[in-house]
């Protein structure tokens, strides 16, 4: 078995100074397509779905694929229910055998989000799932392009409190990133996420890393982040893919090469991802 829970996996990133590539799941062309990549480099790997997509693609279809995936992959893949505080929905994909769940209060008042947090710790203990909370707020949004930004720093005075209260597994800051794609390269507090790091020891994560430089992965990690969220950079290069891949504009292609186009390209750019994130060759399983 190779589906993981996700703070297993990112506290070996931690130790070993590298970031798990934390990529959309619950199509068959994003996780057939990204988990050849960090098969091919050896790489853990995790597929995070978002309810933003619910009116897409169902829960007990899209959690289902990505669950099986993991399950025969040859690398430790860690399967995450991203970014609800809906209680219920959080249920359904425990239910369904995610390994992992985050419940997202950043939204709420502080004591609204250590209660909630709090209270789907209880509830994913006892089946065995990891829970991340996200403190601060990481604005934007990852399939809304004009959605508002509206982030809130991490206050690092609240985090040992929050840890403690709540029992979280993980934690996901905002230290200048965002959802989206980004109109200009951010600014990183990569001091915040020192600090942050020095006051507990549960692994901090980035949501909204895509689009970003070598330089600012390296800083990141080197600063304590040990799972990196990628995916809007990513597709927005998908139509200039398939705009190549065509002999002339009168080129229609039927769906099936056009889904063979797009696992190829979602493939090459989780090469890229592992790549800059340095974990490939660190897929060790409990199992092997
Ligand atoms: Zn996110």
């Amino acid at each position: 078995m190779s589906h993981q829970r996700i703070d297993e996996l990112q506290r070996a990133a931690r130790s070993g100074r590298y970031a798990i590539p934390h990529l959309l799941g619950g199509t068959t062309d994003l996780v057939v397509g990204q988990l050849r990549a960090a098969e091919h480099r050896k790489s853990p790997v995790a597929f995070g779905f978002a309810p933003e997509v619910l009116p897409m693609i169902p829960l007990e279809t899209a959690l289902p694929l990505m669950i099986t995936a993991a399950e025969r992959a040859s690398v430790p893949v860690a399967t995450q229910l991203e970014h609800t505080d809906d209680f219920d929905t959080i249920m359904r994909a425990i239910r369904l055998g995610v390994s992992s769940v985050m419940f997202d209060g950043s939204h709420l008042s502080y004591e609204e989000n250590v209660a909630g947090t709090a209270e789907v710790v209880r509830a994913a203990n006892g089946a065995g799932v990891a829970v991340e909370a996200e403190l601060g707020a990481v604005g934007g949004s990852a399939v809304r392009t004009q959605a508002p930004i509206d982030s809130l720093l991490t206050d690092p005075d609240v985090v040992v409190d929050f840890v403690a209260r709540t029992g979280v597994h993980s934690l996901a800051v905002s230290f200048g990133n965002a959802h989206g794609a980004y109109a200009a390269l951010p600014e990183l507090d990569y001091d915040r996420v020192r600090k942050i790091c020095s006051l507990v020891d549960i692994p901090i994560v980035m949501h909204g890393g895509s689009g970003l430089t070598a330089e600012q992965y390296r800083q990141s990690i080197e600063s304590g982040i040990s799972d990196i969220h990628c995916y809007s950079a990513i597709a927005a290069r998908l139509w200039d893919r398939l705009d190549r891949q065509r002999q002339s504009p009168e080129d229609r292609p039927p769906y099936h090469e056009i889904a063979g186009h797009t696992i190829d390209f979602f493939c090459e750019s989780a090469l890229e991802i592992v790549d800059m994130f340095g974990s490939g060759g660190r897929a060790v399983t409990n199992r092997e």
